[in-house]
């Protein structure tokens, strides 16, 4: 088999970089995904449009990496202003973009302090986050619970439903002439001559170009071609209520600790953060952590009250492509011509459209715009 370009990894990333190659290059493309399109990371997620920079690593890591994280809020505002034009541009109304912000609520004074140094650094790179105090937090957002101080308001978070979102990509992608090769994995890769061979499970593909999608494997993909990058894979979890009336419309986090809230189009929320699950000792699968479900939760009812009355329908466990920095690795690979990585750690819901568009003009080489607004984060970068 031959084509222009290889995507590894049938996500959100893989999806939209194969789209865009189509759509923007008129390259001949194949995915080749292991498993099945929107199986891993991107299909269960907790679909939040994250802008702020995220507590959990701001309060362990402290001022100086948030300093050196804030570039990467760029590409977050840009990603979560992509999703608006997504539903239109690929007639997916059900991938439910909705964007009535985010508020990180404080209920101790040292957590307004840290919210308040957080978002002076989030305001320096431009993006629009504003500290509330106790009135103007109660008449935005009277479900929270009485207690909270204050909080910061981000106008720009939001969500989207994960469960459609990449498939809305593979149908466009496809109608543009991609191929996707479900259930053939990419097992190892050669240069030869200009191009690339791409060992798979069905035989060898050859590919002038091939793109690195493969999220928390994406360091095994890169090592095939002797780079070793700082990729790493944490499985987290994620728990749905049953449905109720609407009652949140935002995108609600503690100041304290891990917590992501919101309220679904259908009416359950959806309660994330983070929390670390487990892998299952025989199958090597993620799965649900009891140590982590009942801090997850004791979080949401403090942050909302009123989710304590709700049932849990299901808690699920995926793996989460991440790096130390939570900064991206974006471009091509050094020494390795030709071989291109689109890796968004830990947020890649969020930024996975837009760092997609990039990194597909910059593998088509025409488009130094995008080649300067990504070189930045080229794997290698310090
Ligand atoms: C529980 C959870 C909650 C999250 N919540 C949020 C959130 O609310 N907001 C947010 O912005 N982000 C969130 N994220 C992060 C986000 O989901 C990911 O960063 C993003 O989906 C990564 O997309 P991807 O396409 O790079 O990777 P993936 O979706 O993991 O796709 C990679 C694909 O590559 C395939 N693959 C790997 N190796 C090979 C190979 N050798 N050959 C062929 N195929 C291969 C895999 O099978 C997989 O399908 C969350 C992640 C998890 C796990």
């Amino acid at each position: 088999m031959r084509t222009d370009y290889a995507v590894i990894g049938g996500g959100l990333a893989g999806m939209a970089v194969a789209y865009h190659l189509a759509r923007d290059g008129g390259a001949d493309v194949v995915v080749l995904e292991q498993g099945e399109v929107n199986a891993a990371a991107s299909g269960n997620n907790s679909g939040s449009f994250h802008a702020q920079i995220p507590v959990e690593p701001f309060l362990n890591q402290g001022e100086d990496w948030a300093r050196r994280f804030a570039p990467t809020l760029r590409l977050m505002m840009a990603g979560i202003a992509r999703w608006h034009e997504l539903p239109g541009e690929l007639d997916a109304p059900g991938m439910e973009v909705t964007a009535k912000g985010g508020i990180m609520v404080a209920r101790h004074p040292a957590e307004l302090d840290m919210l308040r140094r957080k978002s002076a650094i989030e305001r320096s790179e431009g993006l629009d986050t504003r500290l509330l105090d106790r009135d103007e937090l109660r008449s935005l957002a009277p479900y929270l619970a009485e207690d909270a101080i204050g909080g910061a308001f981000c106008p720009i978070e939001g969500k989207a439903n994960p469960l459609t979102a990449t498939f809305a990509f593979a149908r466009a992608a496809v109608a543009q002439g991609v191929r996707i090769r479900s259930h053939m994995a990419a097992t190892g890769m050669q240069r030869d001559g200009d191009g690339w061979l791409v060992a798979t499970a069905g035989g060898t593909l050859r590919a002038r170009r091939v793109v690195n999608c493969a999220g928390a494997s994406a360091g095994e993909v890169a090592a095939w071609v002797g780079v070793d990058l700082p990729i790493e894979a944490h499985p987290i979890q994620v728990t749905v209520t049953e449905r109720v009336a609407p009652l949140i419309p935002h995108l609600v986090y503690s100041a304290a600790d891990r917590l992501s809230l919101k309220q679904t189009r259908q009416g359950s929320i959806i309660i994330g953060g983070g929390w670390p699950a487990r892998l299952h000792p025989a199958s090597g699968r993620p799965v649900v952590s009891m140590e982590s479900l009942v801090p997850n939760l004791r979080l949401a009812m403090a942050a909302v009250p009123a989710v304590a009355r709700l049932r849990v329908v299901r808690s699920w466990a995926a793996i989460v492509n991440g790096t130390q920095d939570w900064r991206p690795i974006l471009g091509e690979i050094p020494g390795a011509a030709g071989v291109f990585l689109c890796f968004f750690p830990w947020m890649g819901f969020t930024a996975g459209p837009h760092v997609a568009r990039l990194v597909a003009k910059v593998a088509l080489g025409r488009s130094p715009e995008a080649a300067r607004e990504i070189a930045a984060f080229a794997p290698g970068a310090a």
